[in-house]
């Protein structure tokens, strides 16, 4: 699919990976008339986007949502053909051996703040959160992203949330975005998310994740797309293939993750990955009717989140069953077995006995799931530096971990390479 046969051995830019950020600046070059190549060493396009059609499952690679209120995706993205389903806002809670709903705290915290009667909520954290809201309804994401920065769990802290709250909530549910139970990434990031679940939704596209990656593709004409070809080296003006071939190129821009882009064209700057473990089940009969995310509110336990990606989208198990997503973002080195043994036995405890029947789809074990983001940054285009000789780096690695960050990433890219090759070819 989408991969053309092109025989032209020269081009103004190629473009060294077929993943958001690498399909935005093909995007954004085909708009403006660049002579490019879209090289990518996958049989498909997405990159860590990417859904498996499974016996009539939908097996996303790991557990995504677009969060609708996305800028960028709201500007590049046509969400009615990708016929978006939202998750219900709000979470479930899994507290000890009972479970509580907690009502959209992000959205509707007045409603959650009347709402909410459970063990681990108090006053304060809702007070907070609505402070919180108010704080980011008063600033642009661009001036989030200059805001002060610290770990998030120390900016947490700071605004004294109780340690209840954190703990079964505010970590569970962030940690689940960063796949970061520790809470570590940048306040920036967090502020940003934030803002993104209170003017938005969290959906699902009917097809599965990856019809995202493959809704850019598609308008990308496929003789500009190479896939099943790796990249091994880099010069200026020169690609090297594995089959020992190379292409010819003014500017080359490398949109792979951060490890590949290491491996193309060594720089020093190595960053740190986080690493996910996504568990599927098949099931007749669904532990909950709900199209809600589904949270471990408790300290142990490797279990952070569940979902049915069934209940959002029909479309995502066979009729008369249901597909069950479970996430691990807790280090383990249980084997797959074991790892689905110990889930199973958790799970016991929040859903009955029937988990024992749930049928094991596929284990996804995501290294290199997203980059380890400390310290984050929102450049413009006037901050792109090449890092070669015409040579230019765009990916989620090179913004901020998310959709919204691999796609701007990949258009701001394309934007310096084009006043790049204007100004000095
Ligand atoms: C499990 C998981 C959950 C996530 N959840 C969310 C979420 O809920 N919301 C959200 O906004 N974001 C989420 N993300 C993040 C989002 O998916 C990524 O930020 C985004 O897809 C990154 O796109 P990219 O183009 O930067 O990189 P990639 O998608 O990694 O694309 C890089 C491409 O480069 C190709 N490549 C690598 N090396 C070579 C080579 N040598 N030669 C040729 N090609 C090469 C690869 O095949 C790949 O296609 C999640 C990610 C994961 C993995």
């Amino acid at each position: 699919m989408f991969s053309g046969n092109s025989t032209k051995n020269e081009y103004d830019v190629i473009i060294i990976g077929a993943g958001l950020a690498g399909l935005s600046a093909a995007k954004k070059f085909l708009n403006e008339g660049i002579d490019f190549l879209l090289i990518d060493a996958s049989s498909s396009v997405g990159g860590r986007m990417k859904t498996d059609y499974i016996k009539e499952y939908q097996l996303d690679r790991g557990f995504q949502v677009l969060l609708t209120s996305y800028p960028e995706a709201q500007n590049a993205l046509d969400y009615s053909a990708l016929k978006l389903k939202s998750f219900d806002p709000g979470a479930i809670v899994q507290y000890g051996y009972k479970t509580y709903k907690l009502s959209d705290p992000f959205r509707k915290p007045i409603t959650a703040v009347r709402n909410f009667r459970n063990p681990f909520t108090a006053m304060s954290d809702m007070v907070k959160i609505i402070a919180l809201r108010n704080r980011h309804r008063r600033f642009s994401v661009k001036e989030l992203f200059n805001e002060k920065e610290q770990a998030t769990i120390d900016y947490l802290k700071e605004w004294n949330f109780t340690d209840k709250f954190i703990q079964s909530f505010l970590k569970p549910f962030l940690g689940g975005v960063f796949l970061d139970s520790e809470l570590k990434v940048s306040s920036r990031f967090m502020e940003f998310v934030f803002k993104m679940f209170s003017q938005g939704y969290a959906s699902l596209p009917e097809k599965g994740i990856q019809e995202i990656p493959n809704q850019l593709a598609k308008q990308i004409p496929k003789e500009k797309i190479k896939l099943n070809t790796k990249v091994i080296n880099i010069e200026p003006n020169n690609v090297m293939l594995a089959d020992g071939s190379s292409i010819k190129t003014k500017a080359i821009v490398i949109a792979t993750n951060s490890v590949d882009a290491n491996k193309i064209y060594p720089c020093n700057n190595k960053i740190e990955t986080q690493t996910v473990k996504c568990i599927y089940f098949s099931t007749e009969k669904a532990p909950f009717k709900t199209a809600s995310l589904y949270l471990n509110g408790n300290v142990s336990g490797l279990v952070n989140n569940v979902c049915i990606p069934s209940n959002v989208h029909r479309a995502y198990a066979p009729k008369n069953k249901h597909l069950i997503s479970v996430s691990v973002i807790k280090p383990t080195q249980l084997s797959d077995l074991e790892l689905v043994m110990a889930v199973r036995s958790e799970l016991k405890v929040w859903f009955g006995a029937d988990v024992e029947d749930w049928l094991h789809l596929r284990t996804y074990n995501i290294e290199n799931a997203l980059p380890k983001f400390e310290t984050i940054s929102y450049p413009e285009v006037k901050d792109i530096k090449p890092i070669g000789n015409k040579i230019f780096k765009c990916g989620d690695y090179t913004h901020d971990p998310s959709i919204n960050g691999a796609m701007r990433s990949g258009r701001l890219i394309a934007e310096a390479v084009i006043w790049d090759l204007s100004v000095k070819i």
